[in-house]
């Protein structure tokens, strides 16, 4: 069934806005085996509206249009659809009441321009919108659907999850499942060679496919087809062993977790804490993992100690130390790991310290040349590392690595270290 999405309204075709909505209607289409073929961004014109609303209806058999519902003088995308479909708006007196008593509960008058909002398309079927004003319509035009939904994220969503998905589940679609794999310290094309006879060994009605950004990597497995759910799960964790064998030390979630969720949990399963001093990251590493909920059970402090001053006053890194061997060295990085864990008082320290660039680069220390240094109860590991690319792209990887060498540090197999 061609399914497509089309998000309505022009700030959405500003650099200021993004449509998350269709991630998220995507996300939901996905995971009851329907694919999405088509994605357009469409701003308030008619015209422009009423054009793609035509291609729509011509090319795909399920169609979702959202925002401008709302009640302001753009918001014409209901009027504009009713018009292409050749049908009337009709005034329904039940949501004019349920509009008026939204305002009454507020205390206020239902303003006039609410009322475009009581007009139902002809033959639709009317979705509640418990968070909104605007409801949602939902109407067959020869062998289309089409959901028309609200824009607003927080009433989107529990819009489709309740109302749409339902209905779809009743015109009996197949099965997907998608697993993600997530994967850290190797390049794409040490990958694609480790993954060549993985490919040989993919059952059918499966699909792999690879995602490969600078120090982040995924391998996403999807199986589409007939159910039973629990034989296709016994696929993919078959075809999952067979990637794992082959690419274990470099997965660190088979959940699609970003590793900072993955470094954060099995610190807390592990009853440790950490604390970071961040030169060249600047702050990077403590914004990961504050990211994640519940993080204040492990997370004690990141220190950006960019400066010399800065890495002696709050570290205690002698100053001769930085004068002889220069603030990116082994010798820095180790005494940053030592110092924060000290000062911090937090089980594992965690320093950083390197030339993201794009200046500040020598022949003996090249931009991408980073130190990342681990001190924990038993000592202290320096990793020395040349990661390639912009300012920005340095700075991930430097974290990336950094949150690596935790993770490595905690799991099981060398556990007994620490
Ligand atoms: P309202 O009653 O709020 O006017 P509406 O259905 O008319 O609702 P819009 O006016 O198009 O919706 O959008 C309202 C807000 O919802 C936008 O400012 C934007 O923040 C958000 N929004 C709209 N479309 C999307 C989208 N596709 N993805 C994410 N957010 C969106
Ligand atoms: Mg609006």
């Amino acid at each position: 069934m061609k399914t497509e999405i089309i998000a309505v309204g022009s700030e959405l075709l500003t650099p200021d806005f993004q449509d998350t909505n269709s991630l998220f209607l995507t996300a939901g289409l996905n995971s009851i085996g329907l694919d999405v073929s088509f994605k357009t961004v469409v701003g308030d014109d008619e015209r422009d509206l009423a054009r793609v609303l035509r291609t729509a209806l011509g090319r795909s058999r399920l169609i979702f249009c959202m925002g401008g519902l709302g009640p302001t003088e753009d918001d014409r995308t209901r009027e504009i659809l009713a018009k292409t479909l050749g049908r009337k708006l009709v005034y329904h007196k039940d949501i004019h009441a349920r509009i008026r008593e939204r305002f009454r509960r507020r205390g206020i008058a239902m303003p006039a321009s609410n009322l475009k909002q009581c007009y139902v398309i002809e033959g639709a079927e009317v979705l509640d919108n418990p968070n909104g004003t605007a409801p949602g319509l939902w109407l067959n035009k020869a062998r289309c659907k089409v959901a028309l939904l609200p824009g607003p994220p927080r009433e989107i969503r529990p819009m489709f999850e309740n109302q749409v998905l339902p209905r779809l589940a009743a015109l009996g679609r197949g099965l997907m499942v998608r697993r993600v794999m997530r994967l850290t310290g190797l390049g794409e094309s040490a990958m694609e060679t480790l993954m060549k006879p993985v490919y040989a060994s993919v059952p059918p009605g499966v699909t792999v496919t690879t995602l490969a950004s600078p120090g982040d990597l995924s391998i996403r497995l999807t199986y589409k087809g007939a159910g039973p759910r629990a034989a296709a799960e016994a696929l993919l964790d078959g075809l999952e062993r067979t990637i794992g064998n082959a690419l274990a030390p470099w997965i660190y979630s088979r959940e699609g977790d970003t590793l900072e969720t993955v470094v954060g949990a099995l610190l807390k399963e592990n009853g440790k804490t950490i604390a970071c001093a961040e030169s060249c990251t600047g702050g990077l590493i403590g914004h990961r993992l504050t990211g994640v909920p519940g993080s204040s059970a492990y997370f004690l402090e990141s220190a950006v100690v960019y400066s010399n001053r800065a890495k002696t006053r709050r570290l205690g890194v002698p100053g001769t130390l930085l004068t002889r061997c220069g603030a990116v060295s082994a010798a820095a990085a180790r005494a940053m790991a030592i110092g924060i864990r000290k000062t911090s008082g937090a089980d594992l320290g965690l320093a950083v310290t390197g030339v993201a660039g794009p200046d500040g680069g020598t022949a003996r220390k090249p931009v991408g040349l980073v130190y990342i240094a681990l001190a924990h109860a038993q000592g202290v590991a320096v990793h020395r590392n040349l990661f390639f690319g912009g300012r920005a792209q340095v700075k991930f990887q430097s974290s990336q690595k950094a949150l690596d060498v935790v993770r490595k540090s905690l799991t099981k197999r060398s556990k007994k270290v620490l």
